[in-house]
């Protein structure tokens, strides 16, 4: 489905948010957990879905056939799913511990044994909304950080792939430090001259293939974010590790448990992804960027232009620059006063301390471009900020994702 979410003769709907009193809001910021991840991608993600939520089904089967269908998008030998990216990770983990021993599978995370370090490098121990280090340690496995913040040499890495270590893990993510880490390839070299395999966290990466063509062992994606599905997660890699991952159903993966009408959700939006025209989605992803360029133009303070994604995804997003004293407000309070709108527009704002802020155009519905546009022209020539405290705005842009959490039913 490609919908025209530029179209000003299309509005939004917002029918299922006032019926059941939920503040409007329009996703401007990429793949967010606090804004329910992704919506299906196609209408069979919905079907497919439903369909299961009436259904008893073999549990194995199902993870077989999404076992198939891993293999035919990521090249795989073999795959699973899992409740998230997140759990994913743990269960990964887990799965490099223990491998096929339903034992020690069954002991985690109490008592994992020696070999239960994961060599990671400091620079790649990142948040997603939760610390990758407490993705990590669920399992019982300890990190064996590799290098400094900023800069990771060769012989730190390799001083943590000794005996006592089952798994070594590569984040690829925007949230990572992305200059001084040792590169994929060779990451992927020093592993395995000690025999260690490899687990990528990929969990937005739209490259579905090549972790695995480099020699991965494991590669873990999200299924609810480019991919569109049902929150989800997927592992692909080797068979051996694949059923050790799975087999941590039976301890500390119960509770992360997969439900049937996710998997089979997933398995219709990897099957539509196999499918899917990209050149006509990045046709109306370019269509929202220069409607939103357009709607800028000439105001003092402002700059705005395209950017590529951080780690390679083939998509742009509209950076816009703030000059705070021409503007009268910096960029973080600019992205609060979208956020208290109404529709909410929540931009990407997670770099707000450095002077701008993001539009991603990938999780427009129809009609929400123009609106997105109009907000964007109104709000920068306000000129007022709605006694909005900039100390306040640019500590939420750090402490927000905690604070939500803290203040629900407060
Ligand atoms: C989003 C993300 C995760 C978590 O994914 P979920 O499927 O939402 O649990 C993990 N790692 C990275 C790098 C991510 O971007």
């Amino acid at each position: 489905m490609i919908n025209d979410i530029t179209h000003t003769s299309v509005e939004p709907d917002w029918s299922w948010h006032d019926a059941n009193g939920f503040k409007r809001v329009i996703n401007v910021a990429g793949t967010m957990t606090g804004l329910g991840a992704s919506v299906a991608s196609v209408p069979e993600v919905a079907r497919e879905t439903a369909a299961a939520t009436e259904r008893f089904v073999d549990m194995h089967a199902l993870q077989t056939l999404a076992s198939d269908t891993i293999a035919e998008l990521t090249g795989a030998e073999a795959g699973c799913m899992t409740a998230s990216a997140g759990a994913a990770i743990s269960l990964a983990v887990a799965g490099c511990i223990t491998g096929l021993d339903p034992a020690h599978a069954e002991a985690l995370p109490r008592n994992p044994g020696p070999k239960a370090g994961i060599a990671v490098q400091m620079g790649h121990l990142c948040e997603y909304g939760s610390s990758i280090k407490t993705g990590i340690e669920l399992a019982g496995a300890n990190v064996r950080v590799a290098g400094t913040a900023t800069l990771c040499k060769d012989f730190q890495l390799s001083a943590v792939l000794d005996d006592e270590t089952a798994a070594a893990l590569y984040v690829v993510s925007h949230h990572v430090v992305h200059y001084g880490q040792i590169p994929f390839e060779r990451f992927v070299r020093l592993a395995h001259e000690k025999g260690v395999p490899v687990i990528v966290d990929a969990a937005s990466e739209y490259d579905l293939r090549s972790f695995l063509e480099k020699g991965a062992d494991l590669v873990i994606y999200s299924g609810h974010k480019f991919l569109g599905g049902p929150t989800s997660g997927i592992i692909a890699g080797r068979r051996d590790l694949v059923r050790a991952c799975y087999l941590q159903n039976i301890g500390i993966g119960r509770g992360m448990k997969i439900g049937k009408e996710s998997i089979m959700g997933a398995i219709a939006a990897m099957r539509a992804w196999m499918k899917r025209d990209h050149a006509a989605i990045r046709a109306q992803e370019n269509a929202a960027l220069e409607l939103w360029l357009d709607a800028l133009r000439g105001i003092p303070g402002i700059s705005a232009y395209r950017v590529p994604d951080p780690t390679g995804n083939p998509l742009e997003r509209l950076q816009i620059d703030v000059d705070a004293e021409k503007l009268g407000a910096g960029a973080p309070v600019v992205v609060a006063a979208f956020g208290q709108r109404d529709p909410a527009i929540i931009v990407r704002g997670h770099e707000a301390e450095l002077g701008y802020f993001q539009l991603d155009p990938c999780n427009l519905l129809p009609g929400q471009a123009p609106v997105v546009a109009n907000a964007l022209r109104e709000e920068m020539m306000r000129g007022s900020w709605r006694n909005i405290d900039a100390e306040e705005a640019l500590a939420s842009s750090r402490n927000g994702g905690t604070d939500g959490y803290l203040h629900w039913l407060s």
